[in-house]
């Protein structure tokens, strides 16, 4: 390493301690006091007149009606959910109907307690139920930065008990995980094709030390999980030996020609074989799919030595 370099980089190591100091300062601005809510255990504002995520009350001087209509949005969302995972619901059911009791006779506190139960119950049990979901896709979160935020996002959300939010973040999750997933398998395939072409190629005496390169710079492409890319450059793969493949080809079929004619006049039956493979050759040479080209090549050759 240039001693130039050494001196930027140390330079650069020294103007991070101004700011390690700096960013240390602006730490001590008092924040708001925390404590933990006894029902939940997340941690609320002191000032709380109830949680913002279990609906508690730590006030009774709250208004009462406000959080019996918020439990109920609450619920009419949550219970579907809840439905769909197969909780039961008899004890909610239980509790709506006598929090409805208790609101027609306007006793808000009464029918706030029935739903809070009621609620409670359902997001522990829906919380607990995505966070076994989510964590399926923790082995993924290797793959990409993309992924590892959403996911972090995801479980913000999911641990703040705030389902909304989690699931926008969690159907996002799944797709991406979904389209990777997709990506490298179809990666894998064309990984498999090159390097079969690879091979034929070899066998019909053509040299293919360009595309091992391509195929070298595919897989450290590959590597870093960019599999979209990493097909991208395997579709190119062949392009440095196409005029070869061709010219080999040329020959090829100039045998395969008298091949064919030979066994025609002499009525054996691959030449037929050999005729469907020569079409089929032709529509992936009219493609420019040099893989498939190789591949039908080597079968138009097995069916000759037959
Ligand atoms: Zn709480």
């Amino acid at each position: 390493m240039p001693e130039e370099n050494i001196d930027e980089i140390i330079q650069e190591i020294l103007s991070e301690e101004k700011k390690v100091e700096e960013g240390a300062e602006e730490e001590i601005i008092p924040t708001e006091e925390l404590y933990e809510c006894p029902v939940c255990h997340h941690q609320v504002s002191e000032s709380a007149d109830f949680c913002p995520y279990c609906y508690a009350v730590f006030d009774e001087k709250v208004d009462y009606k406000m959080l019996l209509e918020t439990l109920i949005k609450k619920l009419k969302f949550i219970i579907p959910l809840a439905k769909d995972m197969g909780i039961p619901l008899d004890a909610v059911n239980q509790h709506i109907k006598e929090a409805k009791k208790y609101a027609a006779r306007q006793d808000y506190p009464s029918g706030y307690a029935h739903l809070h139960d009621a609620y409670f119950y359902l997001i522990k049990e829906v919380v607990d139920r995505y966070r076994g979901d989510l964590e399926k896709y923790e082995i993924m979160m290797g793959v990409n930065a993309d992924l590892r935020d959403i996911y972090a996002r995801a479980s913000g959300y999911l641990e703040e008990w705030d389902i909304e939010n989690f699931l926008k973040e969690f159907e996002e999750l799944k797709s991406r995980a979904e389209e990777i997933s997709k990506d490298l398998r179809q990666y894998l395939e064309k990984l498999e094709g090159v390097e079969n072409a690879i091979r034929i190629a070899r066998k019909f005496g053509i040299e293919t030390e360009k595309v091992e390169n391509v195929v070298d710079t595919a897989k450290d492409i590959a590597d870093n999980k960019k599999y979209g890319d990493a097909i991208k450059v395997l579709d190119e793969a062949l392009t440095p030996i196409k005029d070869e493949i061709e010219e080999v080809m040329a020959s090829f079929l100039a045998l395969v020609k008298e091949e064919v004619m030979r066994s025609t006049y002499s009525g054996k039956s691959n030449a037929k074989n050999i005729i469907r493979l020569v079409r089929e050759m032709k529509v992936y040479r009219d493609e420019g799919n040099l893989v498939k080209v190789l591949e039908k090549m080597e079968e138009i050759n097995k069916e000759m030595s037959k």
